[in-house]
């Protein structure tokens, strides 16, 4: 299968000296059928700008160029994968922007990327969710993204679709998730799909942004589910008791039973609670 006449990928990481380094959470994907399943899991990518995080070598990269996108802005750690990057941009003029920085140290709003613009990325594991967090946690809403397809390991993509029917998943990542976006795991991918391998299960999470999700203010959301969340044993009535309100008012106000715990109460209760919080 070929995507484009550009060199294979394990060409181009011998031509460029690019051994994977673990520091970086460099687990490269060369099989040219899967990185093409991750960039249409994004939809159709005709007119759509796509930030992708960590192109690396950039074989997820071409894969997103060939599907259609109109421009892709790759922010890389990394300053040995620019060469190799360089090479897929002379192939796709105008179309392929590199950031050489942090993708942590990014301000996402102050980007201000075309619309419409989606993330795709096989996210390093080191930061994948903080970097969930920052996109979908922060004060300012809608995001400037309206959907993402990440990789993220098994275990942490079912924290983020987790509801109270899975309860040991079930935390605060399931409830900002699930109040402002929606989640699905797609597909999962092995070990042996990536060079080098890692030591778990991946799996591939299409989220998307709510225009409207329910009125709340995330400050207090968080505080509320830090709470709860933080001594997850505990009923409510015993672990809500740092937020300065009686506990037992404040659930029996949003039509709570206070000796529920928190792994059983929906985003919608939770976002109840911070509203009367705050009114409270
Ligand atoms: N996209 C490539 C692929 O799918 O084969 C590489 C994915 S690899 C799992 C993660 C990539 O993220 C690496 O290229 C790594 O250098 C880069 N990276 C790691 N930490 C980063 C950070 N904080 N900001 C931006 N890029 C980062």
């Amino acid at each position: 299968m070929s995507i484009d006449n550009l060199p294979p990928l394990r060409e181009i990481i011998e031509k460029y000296d690019l051994a994977a380094k673990k520091s970086l959470g460099q687990n490269f994907l060369f099989d040219l059928n899967l990185t093409s399943k991750i960039a249409k899991s994004a939809g159709d990518l005709n007119g759509v700008t796509v930030v992708e995080i960590g192109p690396g070598p950039g074989g997820l990269t071409r894969a997103i160029l060939a599907a259609g996108a109109k421009r892709v802005i790759g922010i890389e750690k990394d300053p040995r994968c620019l060469a190799a990057l360089d090479e897929i941009g002379a192939h796709y003029p105008d179309q392929l922007s590199i950031i050489s920085t942090d993708a942590l140290s990014i301000d996402w709003q102050a980007l201000s990327i075309e619309s419409p613009c989606r993330i795709i990325a096989n996210l390093p594991y080191n930061v994948g969710t903080l970097l969930l967090t920052h996109w979908i946690g922060g004060a300012h809403w809608p995001p400037p993204f309206d959907s993402f397809v990440l990789m993220f390991q098994r275990e942490v993509a079912e924290r983020i679709v987790a509801t109270p029917e899975n309860p040991h998943d079930y935390g605060r990542l399931g409830v900002l998730c699930g109040w402002r976006t929606e989640a699905k795991i797609l597909f999962d991918v092995p070990p042996q799909a990536f060079n080098p391998p890692p030591k778990v299960t991946s799996s591939v999470v299409k989220i998307t942004a709510r225009i409207n999700p329910l009125p709340c203010d995330i400050k207090t959301l968080s505080k509320v589910t830090q709470h709860a969340f933080g001594q997850r044993r505990k009923m409510l009535r015993q672990s809500l008791k740092g937020l300065g309100v009686d506990p037992i008012k404040l659930c029996e106000d949003v039509g709570l039973d206070p000796t529920a715990r928190a792994e059983t109460v929906p985003v919608e209760k939770f976002v109840a609670l911070a509203n009367r919080l705050d009114q409270l």
